[in-house]
């Protein structure tokens, strides 16, 4: 067989290159090059537009000079109806190619952080709020989609606009236009005060958006718990708090934004008196002509939606800054990044697991979870892992499927290293059965196939029969495709965890990781996980974390684990025979739960 290429994925490289460095400018820029074609189409067109009502103004000169002339008025409302629908058309076409290119950008993005968020190291999910992420990819990105389109083109059109206007006004009158530019100074240094705070706010703002999705994320993984708790109304209020956060915040933000409008108009409505007054008295004295005067008030009135504009793409600038810095926290996260590499293997059958002198800590400031384990397990069969919790049993198959790397010593599979194996290959030969809510939203199918995409009917139905799971899907209404609600709570126990291990099972794994559940089930499902167990441990290598007396009896092999240690392994008989620890476990804890 030639040899595939796989992706691996290395957990140890961290994946950022430290973009939070950069600028959220440059950032901006970033995103929106792709697409830059159809911003600038956009663009161009709504800048047309732009200039077909810069000419307005020319021709109400033109209208008034035809009057005091006597002349016809129909070629000057010609020309008006043509620049009024040209305008309007291009007014339309221009913002909305825009606003596509707007979506465009927002769904790179979004996919940009689905891929990081979804490849995320199980390390950053652990220390991290689920719903604030959620709030990143749905929220922040949202606030982008304006800011890539229109904001920085628009801004960017009103701003040649209003240098339009300004070139007008000065090739119309020069006295006029100082008294206009001396407003437009004041404008841009009030502006200069008030952009970061608008910044800021918002940042804050969607701060508390994100705390209202993880304390709500947080109630829903707990439903029940938080109903018999009695606790409504203590999450109520915490939620009402951040809510309350976020509408203070986005009032702040809109209390710069306001005041920004005013900082603008302030002046023009100024420079609109000034220019009166001393246009009039020039025009008095018969140093300017009325049509002169009229013209550039006109141009000073139609200034102000530019201005305006501008001021508010400023705003909005702010926002999606704001949101990108958000965004971009994202990609700070260590992830695992798909790498091409080579197969390493076509083996098949059961794969072996060795610990040799293992040490592993979560964290550099936490204590020591394993101190130097060693055990190994090869050849079909059956390990129980059993001692007393918080031992480090759990972290084991953490530790075998590379969510967390080993401090010291060496855990191998097939006898190479895990840190030397393509991830992906790695976690495509084992099935693993995780101790708590192995189950997800969506249908039993749904559940079944993540596991395997490319599994028949025939497999699903044969993992079914397995994993003792054929009553279940009988009584369903719809069977295999019914809905097993939010991490499966409309199963009970045992059937959770039979789903949970068929879905390991129909990725025909070499090696099975099997966290038992401490939770105690009735004598009918223990029998049958039982007897999964074992026609499992038929065909592979199956590790279990036990919890009962079943189970290790059944096993081939226990391995007996204390505050990070193996103190002992052997059989049921040798070790009860051996073993002080284990006899007293297999007294009080396996033989109470049998
Ligand atoms: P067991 O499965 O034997 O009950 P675990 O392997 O789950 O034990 O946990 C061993 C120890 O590691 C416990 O003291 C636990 O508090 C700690 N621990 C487990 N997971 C984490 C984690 N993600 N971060 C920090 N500490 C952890
Ligand atoms: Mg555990």
């Amino acid at each position: 067989r030639k040899p595939e290429t796989m992706t691996d994925t290395t957990t140890a490289a961290p994946v950022a290159e430290a973009p939070a460095a950069k600028a959220p400018i440059t950032r901006l820029w970033a995103y929106a090059r792709p697409h830059l074609r159809l911003l600038l189409i956009g663009g161009a067109l709504s800048f047309a537009g732009g200039l077909v009502g810069l000419v307005q103004p020319l021709i109400a000169m033109d209208v008034i000079d035809t009057l005091s002339n006597d002349e016809s008025l129909t070629r000057p409302l010609l020309y008006l109806t043509a620049v009024v629908i040209v305008g309007g058309a291009l007014a339309a076409l221009g913002p909305y190619l825009m606003q596509i290119a707007g979506q465009d950008v927002v769904l790179t993005v979004r996919r940009q952080l689905i891929g990081r968020l979804v490849r995320l190291q199980v390390a950053e999910v652990d220390r991290l709020k689920p719903g604030d992420l959620v709030s990143r990819l749905t929220s922040d990105t949202n606030l982008l989609r304006t800011v890539a389109s229109t904001t920085v083109i628009g801004g960017v059109t009103d701003a040649f606009m209003i240098l339009g206007g300004i070139a007008l006004m000065a090739w119309l009158d020069l006295a006029l236009f100082g008294t206009t530019m001396a407003m437009v100074v004041m404008v841009t240094v009030m502006m200069l005060f008030i952009m970061p705070r608008i910044q800021n706010a918002t940042v804050d703002s969607q701060k508390a958006l994100g705390d209202m999705g993880s304390l709500l994320e947080r109630i829903f993984s707990a439903f029940r718990t938080v109903k018999a708790s009695g606790a409504e109304d203590h999450e109520i209020s915490r939620l009402d708090a951040a809510a309350t956060t976020a509408r203070d915040k986005g009032v702040k933000a809109s209390f710069w934004e306001a005041l920004a409008g005013v900082a603008a108009f302030m002046p023009v409505n100024i420079a609109f008196l000034m220019v009166l007054g001393v246009g009039g008295a020039r025009v008095a004295s018969g140093a300017m002509d009325v049509g002169t005067l009229i013209g550039f008030l006109l141009l000073l009135f139609y200034l102000m939606g530019p201005i305006s504009g501008l001021v508010a793409s400023l705003s909005q600038l702010q926002t999606g800054l704001a949101a990108i810095h958000r965004v971009e926290e994202v990609a700070n996260l260590d992830s695992e990044e798909p790498v091409e590499a080579e197969r390493m293997t076509d083996r098949d059958g059961p794969a072996q697991v060795a610990f040799a002198d293992v040490t592993f800590r979560y964290g550099d400031d936490l204590p020591f979870v394993h101190h130097g384990v060693t055990f190994a397990s090869s050849g079909r069969g059956l390990t129980a892992l059993v001692g007393p919790s918080g031992a480090g049993k759990t972290t084991v198959f953490s530790l075998i499927e590379r969510f967390y790397p080993a401090t010291t010593g060496s855990v191998t599979v097939d006898g190479v290293d895990v840190a030397d194996w393509p991830l992906e290959e790695l976690r495509g030969l084992i099935g693993y059965v995780e101790q708590d809510a192995p189950v997800l939203d969506g249908s039993l199918r749904e559940n079944l196939v993540m596991a395997a995409p490319d599994a028949g009917d025939g497999d699903i139905d044969e993992v079914v029969k397995v994993a003792r799971l054929t009553e279940l899907v009988d009584k369903l209404p719809d069977g295999l495709d019914s809905r097993i609600g939010y991490r499966g709570t409309t199963l009970s126990g045992g059937e959770r965890q039979r789903v949970a291990i068929a879905r390991a099972l129909l990725r025909k794994p070499r090696l099975l990781l099997l966290d038992e559940a401490t939770s105690q089930l009735d004598a009918a499902n223990e029998a049958a996980l039982k007897q999964v167990m074992l026609d499992a441990a038929e065909r592979t290598n199956v590790l279990v974390v036990a919890h009962r007396l079943s189970t290790v009896t059944s096993a081939d092999q226990i391995v007996v684990f204390d505050t990070g240690v193996v103190r002992a392994v052997g059989t049921h008989a040798e070790l009860v025979e051996n073993d002080e620890l284990y006899r007293g476990l297999a007294a009080s804890q396996l033989l109470t739960a049998a």
